[in-house]
């Protein structure tokens, strides 16, 4: 009776929803994998591209499993994980972010029978980690060093690693001719950390084959006033000036309030202004600079002035354009043009005003540090320079991981079968359950074949029949789906190459999410953040391509 007298306990406020239990973990899953679904058809050679619409009315046209997701917008909570890893994989190695949400798909779809037939999470979420660490472990040993080649074969061996990559992109079809172009622009900048060196500057018009590399510094022609036609547009040798002040008449008199007693005084205050900027000018042109380049701007005064002194100059150049044309040739962005000394100047050896295209260009060639290449891409659609421009990131990451590290694995799926190959062999020597854990996680890694031909029309069950055979005989580590053919075949032979990184960052993040994904089993929504989620919701889904995500991915989903 007592009990009954007793209070009832309130937790949470009122309106506050959960849901809990294996029901959840197996929504959680349910989640993840609607995600993965929607990112699977992109793997590989012949995966297809997304077109996604967003509410402004953009179009993106994309392979890059972390774009995708980056624009799916998804509000699954658990699913949002699978973005998260696809993002940090991105900026950790730069490629194989559709790798890395496929396989944590796969893991948690693997478990999804055990965690419905009572398994604790906790048991197979140690069995993955096992797992996964001894992947990783396997890769390492298996991955094949570059190190100690002569440059040219090292500059080889890059383009193979970059092909490789631009393979399964809307470029593909010129990998080659990019991954040269690529290898170069990487080797350029050398050991420097900032990616931000390598430029890549789009220009609608012509075709992917009028790309090209500048072994220097390019950028679009800035704003120019009258004037600027008299300016010589090619130099050899210059000296350079770069400056982060205007040099402009700013007719303060117009501005300011000023009190005179004597009319006279007038023009002297006007007459004030026309020689601070003569001033300022004069002292340009003494440090012997012939191009004067700035942040903000340069006006017609300053230019004509320049002109009739056969200097160029460009105002409004991007902080980012002057960066690199600081790095490239040595010289010092000024705040004063005081004591403008010799070693703040930088030098290139050509510089030329250029038309690509219909735009002109400022190209600074045969820099003296070096440390900076620019790619021009020329194709036809917006939307196809805009990927193209992401491929080439992904190529470059990839040829920079590759330097660093200086291993690659066979892709194509070799390095995947080998592993689970490996694993399944480890299990058998496991007494208890985890034995079923483990080869459910080796069998998850054959998502990267079975896709791969999925997406290519081949028969993936004899595919993979093939490879599980070839790799259980023992001497056929490097083969993988051959992508031309819809058999087998020696990926490593035929240079389908991938750093090593880029499989241990996938297999490991995977694993992460997959046991973290694994581990929730309560999802508390309090009512608050319910409503500004659903009003958010609400604003996105107007027009929204994606919008059907939000349905699939939503709460209340119990999709099997
Ligand atoms: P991700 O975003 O994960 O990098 P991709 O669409 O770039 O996805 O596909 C990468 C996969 O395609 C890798 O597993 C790689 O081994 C495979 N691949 C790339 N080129 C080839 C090829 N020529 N033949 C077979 N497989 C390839
Ligand atoms: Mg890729």
């Amino acid at each position: 009776m007592a009990s009954m007298m007793q209070p009832q306990i309130i937790l949470l406020k009122e309106g506050t929803d959960t849901s809990q239990g294996r029901a959840q973990v197996v929504s959680n899953i349910n989640a993840c994998t609607a995600v993965a679904d929607t990112v699977r058809t992109t793997l590989g050679p012949r995966g297809m591209d997304k077109l996604i619409h967003d509410d402004k009315g953009g179009v993106t046209i994309s392979n890059d499993g972390a774009t995708i997701m980056r624009l799916l917008d998804i509000v699954h909570p658990a699913a949002k994980i699978l973005v998260d890893i696809a993002k940090s994989q991105d900026s950790e190695v730069g490629d194989g972010t559709t790798t890395v949400v496929l396989l944590a798909a796969e893991f948690l779809k693997e478990a999804k029978p055990y965690v419905e037939d009572g398994v604790h999470p906790h048991s197979l979420i140690r069995s993955y980690r096992t797992a996964g660490n001894m992947a990783i472990q396997r890769v390492k040993e298996l991955a094949v060093s570059i190190e100690g080649k002569s440059l040219e074969e090292k500059k080889s061996l890059l383009a193979k690693c970059a092909a490789t990559t631009l393979s399964s992109k809307l470029i593909g079809g010129e990998k080659e001719f990019f991954a040269s172009m690529v290898v170069d622009a990487v080797l350029a900048i050398g050991n420097d950390d900032r990616l931000n060196l390598i430029g890549i500057k789009k220009v609608p018009g012509g075709t992917m084959r009028d790309s090209f590399l500048v072994n220097g510094v390019a950028f679009k022609k800035t704003f120019s006033y009258a004037g600027f036609e008299q300016q010589p547009k090619k130099f050899l040798n210059p000296k350079i000036l770069l400056l982060n002040i205007e040099l402009e008449l700013k007719s303060e008199k117009e501005n300011a309030e000023i009190r005179l007693s004597d009319p006279l005084q007038y023009q002297s205050i006007v007459d004030a202004e026309w020689n601070i900027i003569y001033d300022k000018l004069d002292k340009c042109v003494k440090s012997g600079a012939k191009i004067v380049l700035s942040r903000l701007a340069i006006g017609d005064l300053a230019t004509q002035y320049f002109a009739d002194r056969d200097i160029f100059c460009a105002g409004r150049v991007t902080e980012e354009d002057l960066q690199r044309v600081a790095a490239a040739t040595g010289g010092m962005v000024q705040t004063s043009v005081n004591n403008v000394i010799d070693e703040v100047l930088g030098s290139c050896e050509v510089f030329e005003e250029k038309q690509v295209g219909n735009e002109r260009f400022n190209i600074f060639s045969g820099c003296p540090s070096g440390q900076t290449a620019t790619i021009v891409l020329r194709g036809g659609a917006d939307q196809f320079i805009e990927e193209a421009e992401r491929s080439l990131h992904d190529a470059i990451m990839i040829v920079r991981r590759a330097l660093k590290n200086s291993t690659v694995v066979p892709g194509g799926g070799a390095i995947d079968m080998e592993i689970s190959k490996y694993l399944r062999q480890h299990a058998r020597t496991i007494a208890g359950k985890s034995q079923f854990f483990v080869n459910s996680f080796a069998k998850a890694l054959e998502v990267i074949p079975r896709q791969l031909c999925d997406n290519a029309g081949f028969d993936a069950t004899d595919v993979l029949n093939k490879l599980r055979q070839k790799h259980a005989s023992g001497e056929g580590a490097n083969y993988g789906v051959d992508i031309n053919t819809g058999g087998i075949t020696d990926s490593f032979a035929n240079f389908v190459w991938e750093p090593a990184v880029v499989k241990i960052n996938a297999i490991n993040a995977a694993t992460e999410a997959s046991c973290l994904i694994l581990s929730v089993d309560e999802t508390v929504k309090n009512p608050k953040s319910e409503s500004a989620q659903g009003e958010a919701a609400a604003g996105a889904m107007a027009g929204r391509g994606g919008g059907a995500m939000r349905g699939r991915g939503g709460r209340g989903m119990r999709r099997r």
